[in-house]
């Protein structure tokens, strides 16, 4: 038999900023497709017009452009299979309502919402906990398996409302093989006679999903795992629309839980513990809020990802650290697990640690340029590349280079009260403006040489390196700790570093 071409979708519903969860899922779809030299489209489940928020699907395509995805066919970028928004593919669907109906799959449901309730109320008093529209219950209501054929056909010339209900089958198994929990049966019994297309001509998810999988040749569906329970309906709709051949396979991503206790990690659990859910700033159109993204917070794409790619899936080796290439190598289905993943935030932490130490302090120094504008500072960009070099070891994000060394950009403002507390002793101005000349004297101005003039000092004068550092570093640097002074005196050089002790000298007061 023919290899399917692979293709899978990413389909989320416009109804408000993607969550990591989503993104997880996005990428799961696009690796996978790049494994297999697939496609990977981006489909917009705009049917529940009432959900909709403007912006949403702007910030979807943004936020995988952030993440490096790109979509080969989709809202955004067009394609041979368009349109890609289910909004505009409005007219396709009622045919296949239509054949659903004629095969005997469907039927016509007219009951207002009233009578709804009624039926509901009506089951609770007789003690059916959730009460559903299904094989029981639909024999009691008005739809077109209970009213004469000639008053549904006056109701359906009438424009009555009405629902295409499917007509769920009595106590069947609806089996399938989901590629990460193995065999899945149902019994129909404990399915209900879902909405297929709404009264305002719009089909609901379940139909505009299977039928847009399959006119958009969708060899795989790669979702959460909260689409699991709608997955046995599914399969019956390709059944039921002759389509079995054309199905999908179906792989139910687990959830990723918060990070501490059990459960679905949520934006309240964000909020609480300090950490962003979403990739990119979001400024909810209604109310205003803004929640804050993994973009602005000075994340790298390529740590979001592969921390994501972790949330759920292992490659087997101890590799922790993956391009998104290399993602694509060793991605596969058979690796993702069917327990939760514990969102970890150090560990995304760790994964921008590692990013940002790949590079090189040429590759930094442009990064931070912004930060140092606008503080008001700035330096040649090779300088600036020096000091990335030095400091990118004591960095998370970028930003934490200015922060930890400000002094490289300018004289410091103050002295770190501590140390000057703990280690400013009475003899400390003289040892530290003996130490200033002999740096003075020196010809080259190199770490090596202000390391070895260092050590001859102490030696000369019979001094702890705990008697001296402290001060010097807390003259020049402001601070009590940081990266070797014999490195940061270096990059400042010579005269700013003699300067500073000097001013030092005059400020420190005991
Ligand atoms: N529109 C659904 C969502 O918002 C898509 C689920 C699926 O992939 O089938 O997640």
């Amino acid at each position: 038999m023919k290899e399917r071409r692979v293709r899978v979708r990413f389909a989320p519903s416009p109804t408000g900023p993607l969550h990591m969860g989503g993104v997880r899922t996005a990428l799961y779809n696009y690796l996978f497709a790049k494994k297999h030299n697939g496609d990977f489209l981006l489909r917009i489940e705009d049917t529940d017009q009432t959900r909709y928020v403007s912006g949403a699907e702007e910030y979807i395509v943004d936020a995988l452009n952030w993440c490096q995805m790109s979509i080969d066919e989709g809202a955004s970028v067009g394609g041979e299979n368009g349109p890609y928004r289910q909004s505009e593919r409005k007219p396709m669907y009622k045919q296949y309502a239509d054949q659903l109906i004629e095969s005997g799959s469907a039927y016509y449901a007219f009951d207002t919402p009233e009578e709804l309730t009624e039926m509901r109320e009506r089951m609770k008093a007789a003690g059916v906990s959730s009460p559903q529209y299904n094989a029981i219950t639909r024999s009691g209501m008005k739809n077109s398996l209970t009213l004469p054929a000639e008053e549904v056909q006056r109701r359906l010339l009438a424009n009555e409302k009405h629902v295409i209900r499917i007509k769920m089958p009595r106590n069947e198994d609806v089996k399938f093989e989901d590629i990460i929990r193995g065999w899945v049966s149902v019994n129909t019994n404990n399915i209900d006679d879902k909405v297929l297309f709404k009264s305002d001509g719009m089909p609901t998810y379940h139909l505009a999903n299977v039928v847009d999988d399959y006119l958009m040749n969708i060899s795989h569906v790669i979702r959460g795992e909260e689409w699991l329970p709608s997955a046995p309906l599914h399969v019956l709709l390709y059944q039921s629309l002759g389509w079995a051949e054309q199905m999908p396979q179906f792989a139910h991503l687990p959830l990723i839980l918060k990070p501490d206790g059990n459960g679905k990690l949520s934006k309240r659990d964000g909020d609480r513990l300090g950490f962003p859910v979403f990739p990119t700033n979001w400024t909810n159109p209604e109310t205003g809020e803004e929640s804050s993204g993994y973009r602005e917070r000075g994340y790298y794409p390529e740590a979001f990802n592969n921390m994501l790619a972790f949330l759920g899936w292992n490659p087997g080796t101890t590799q922790e650290l993956f391009s998104m290439q290399e993602l694509v190598e060793a991605f596969s289905l058979d690796r993702v697990g069917k327990a939760g993943a514990k969102f970890d935030f150090d560990k995304t932490n760790w994964f921008n640690q590692q990013y940002l130490r790949m590079q090189s302090g040429e590759q930094l120094a442009p990064q931070l340029k912004p930060f140092l504008a606008s503080a008001q500072l700035e330096a040649e960009d090779s300088y600036i590349a020096q000091v990335c070099e030095l400091m990118k070891e004591r960095a998370t994000f970028v930003q934490d280079i200015l922060k930890e060394g400000r002094y490289f950009f300018e004289a410091p403002t103050s002295y770190d009260e501590k140390t000057i507390k703990k280690k400013w002793k009475e003899q400390t101005p003289e040892v530290i403006k003996e130490l200033r000349d002999l740096l003075a004297a020196l010809p080259s101005f190199d770490a090596e040489s202000i390391g070895a003039c260092f050590k001859a000092f102490l030696e000369a004068k019979g001094l702890g390196f705990g008697a001296v550092m402290p001060g010097f570093r807390v003259s020049v640097t402001g601070l009590g700790a940081g990266a070797s002074m014999n490195d940061i005196a270096a990059l400042l050089g010579k005269e700013e570093v003699l300067n500073r002790i000097d001013i030092a000298l005059k400020t420190i007061k005991k």
